[in-house]
């Protein structure tokens, strides 16, 4: 039975740690099936993440499955890929179609879904430590500890206290986002195109999100962001500068907030692996960013967080360890995790960058193999 002990909450199932895609998806599965499932986010309200904010196809029928609709939502058909550079452009079609969806309305209507089920979400919670105990393992939050039989780690990109497993992953990359109001214009310019633009040491994503918005995503070398005087600003007037169709499109439109929402340490190629800390715990899941950091040009970031997070509750429903569900997770995404992670690499040297799009561009259908590529299957019997 669940209840106080001196400051400890105990005996609760299942804690979720993180409200993003992979937890909310989590809780989706397991609370509709009517296990005891809390939820503990840190934001206290829906909140703007760094992200492209394109949904990739697969993820459709995925989020369908969990009851939410992204076009339902205001979600903006996306039906193009434009890959750019500063010599060249390739474009493929994505068939079926993509989504344009902001991660405020996303993730808001996953958590919704998920307290509709019965699952607990407390919002304004942040973890502050973690470990094994005698109950399982005992979460350290700013309302007090909690124990719980099993853990659901769904807190994204970045490593919670007490778990130290990414060694020297990649961390030199910073991201940015910002919406715009967009005008008839800079529409019309851009389509139904996901634009994506590569420079040196980064890439920047441009597509049409809910509320007739467009969302600029982008990421830069650390040491170019300094280069570029250290601002938003700076790093958005070099760009547009270098790549003129950037240019051409925002210079129609307005920037929506006073400053972006930023992100810096991704640690990008990061997957996840008992061995790194050391195969303890049999009821400890990493989904999400917290299971795999696959690079955001691939766009899958999302698919990785809902395979991943109904992965682990259907694990738990059918009472198998973290263990082994990582292990099948692992087969299913390592490969395209790594792949991606090899374009990302390639695509932060411009001479290879060049030579990359010139041949997507001379050999048409090449674009929408790699694009194929990158995406994450559903695992058998359907949507997650
Ligand atoms: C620049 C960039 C662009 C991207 N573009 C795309 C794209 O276009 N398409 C795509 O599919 N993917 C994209 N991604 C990847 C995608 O954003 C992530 O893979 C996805 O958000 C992972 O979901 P998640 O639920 O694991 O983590 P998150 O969405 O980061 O959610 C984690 C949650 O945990 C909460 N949390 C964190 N710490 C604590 C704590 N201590 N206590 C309590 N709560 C906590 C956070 O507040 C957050 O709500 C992009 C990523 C980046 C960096």
């Amino acid at each position: 039975m669940k209840g106080r002990m001196s400051d400890i909450e105990t005996e609760i199932p299942t804690v979720i740690i993180g409200g993003g895609v992979a937890g909310a998806s989590a809780a989706i599965v397991l609370a509709r099936e009517g296990r005891e499932v809390v939820l503990l986010e840190k934001e206290p309200q829906p909140s703007h993440k760094v992200c492209g904010e394109f949904l990739s196809p697969e993820t459709i029928p995925m989020l369908g499955d969990l009851g939410v609709d992204p076009r339902a939502l205001g979600g903006v058909p996306i039906q193009r890929v434009r890959l750019v550079s500063r010599f060249g452009r390739a474009c493929a079609d994505l068939t079926p179609a993509g989504t344009g969806l902001s991660r405020f309305a996303l993730d808001r209507a996953l958590l919704d879904v998920a307290r509709g089920h019965g699952a607990e979400i407390r919002r304004g919670c942040t973890v502050r430590g973690y470990g094994p105990d005698v109950h399982g393992y005992r979460v350290e939050t700013t309302d007090g500890d909690v124990s719980a039989s099993r853990v659901i780690l769904a807190s994204g990109k970045h490593e919670l206290p007490g778990i130290k497993v990414r060694g020297g992953v990649g961390r030199d990359a910073i991201g940015f986002k910002m919406h715009w109001d967009p005008g008839a214009a800079a529409m019309e310019r851009l389509g139904s195109d996901v634009l994506m633009v590569l420079y040196r040491g980064g890439y920047a994503g441009l597509c049409a999100v809910e509320g007739g918005r467009l969302n600029l995503c982008l990421i830069a070398h650390k040491e170019h962001f300094r280069r570029c005087g250290g601002s938003f600003a700076g790093l958005l007037e070099w760009l547009t500068r270098r790549r003129p169709v950037l240019g051409e499109i925002l210079g129609h439109a307005r920037m929506l907030w006073e400053r972006p929402v930023t992100v810096s340490n991704i640690p990008y190629g990061y997957v996840y692996s008992e061995a790194l800390c050391g195969g303890r715990c049999d009821g400890e899941y990493h989904v999400g960013d917290q299971f795999g950091v696959v690079p955001s040009l691939a766009g899958t970031g999302m698919a990785i967080a809902l395979v991943t997070g109904c992965a682990a509750a259907r694990g738990i429903l059918n009472g198998r360890g973290s263990h082994d569900v990582h292990r099948s997770v692992r087969e299913d995404l390592e490969p395209t995790i790594r792949f991606m992670h090899r374009i990302h690499r390639l695509c932060g040297n411009p001479v290879l960058a060049e030579i990359a799009v010139a041949g997507l561009r001379a050999a048409p259908g090449l674009l929408k193999r790699l694009v194929a590529a990158s995406r994450v299957a559903a695992p058998a019997g359907g949507a997650p």
